[in-house]
């Protein structure tokens, strides 16, 4: 992908990494092998190695170009993060997700609104980076649009159980003086403005963006796979609260069904976008060309 566009705007991705992340029935504590079969035609090779039922998955953030500003949606894990749960992410030394930045034409610069649908490691990570030892913006001239609910929640998980999420990719952002707090329903200008999707974590925000009649939505991750289109009661074995992600995923499934609304996914199969369509007593994701 490079640019798409809805009305005047324009979305690209910027990847930071495609692979395996965890087994699918340690991820969603519900899937069966009976429930996987009659997907396995569209699931292997795409979103699930058929070798060891390993999920595969893009982390990615998207760049928005409104006639008014640079967003940029997630910040993915980013370099000398601590994710002592996962080491294929802790201490990460890598130039991919700068590469594909810069070849979009883009400089950490040139952005001007960072937005995180929700802060958990894969999508705040190049918030911020390590200078002589410090966390720094990494976006010099940004303003960090932050949920108020989502920091608190972020703090909490730092004070309770040492999640370094909020010491590493958010405290240093709010001490810089670049971020903003705002309500889960805020809105960025004309063509971007946030949804509350909370479940995933507390203040879990899709973001919508709008523009002569073209739109489209940026999940997050409240929901993870293409399979969850089929399946929208399971739960990621790490959702907050699970009856509020099962409720949200399910309730943004039946407004997004069989509507021009392109959905731009975090962790689907690249392209990862597309749209939702109604599938019996469930749904079908159909990718973008
Ligand atoms: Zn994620």
């Amino acid at each position: 992908m490079s640019w798409m566009t809805i009305g005047d705007v324009g979305i690209a991705r910027v990847l930071e990494s495609n692979g395996p992340f965890m087994s699918i029935y340690d991820f969603f504590p519900d899937a069966t092998a009976e429930a996987l079969a009659p997907h396995r035609h569209w699931l292997d090779g795409s979103a699930l190695d058929p070798a060891n039922d390993m999920m595969l998955m893009p982390i990615q953030s998207y760049v928005v170009r409104t006639p008014r500003s640079t967003v940029l949606i997630d910040s993915c894990v980013g370099n000398h993060k601590s994710v002592g749960w996962f080491p294929a992410w802790d201490k990460m030394d890598g130039h991919t997700w700068q590469a594909n930045l810069a070849a979009l034409d883009l400089r950490p610069e040139d952005i001007d609104v960072v937005l995180c649908t929700h802060l958990h490691v894969d999508h705040s990570g190049w918030n911020t980076r390590r200078v002589d030892g410090r966390w720094v913006p990494n976006f010099p001239n940004a303003r960090y649009v932050f949920s108020r609910r989502e920091c608190a929640n972020a703090e909490r998980m730092w004070q309770k159980y040492q999640d370094p999420v909020w010491v590493e990719n958010v405290e240093p952002v709010i001490s810089a003086g670049q971020a903003v707090l705002v309500d889960d329903d805020h809105e960025i200008d004309e063509y971007v403005h946030l949804e509350p999707t909370p479940g995933h974590t507390p203040g879990h925000c899709a973001v919508h963006v709008a523009h002569r009649g073209q739109d489209a939505v940026v999940t997050g991750d409240l929901i993870h796979s293409p399979i969850q289109c089929h399946y929208p009661h399971w739960n990621f074995k790490f959702d907050f609260d699970k009856a509020q992600a099962a409720a949200t995923r399910q309730a943004f499934l039946e407004r997004y069904t069989d509507c021009a609304t392109r959905v731009l996914t975090a962790h689907f199969p690249l392209p990862s976008t597309g749209h939702v369509r109604r599938d019996g007593a469930a749904f079908h994701f159909h990718y973008d060309a």
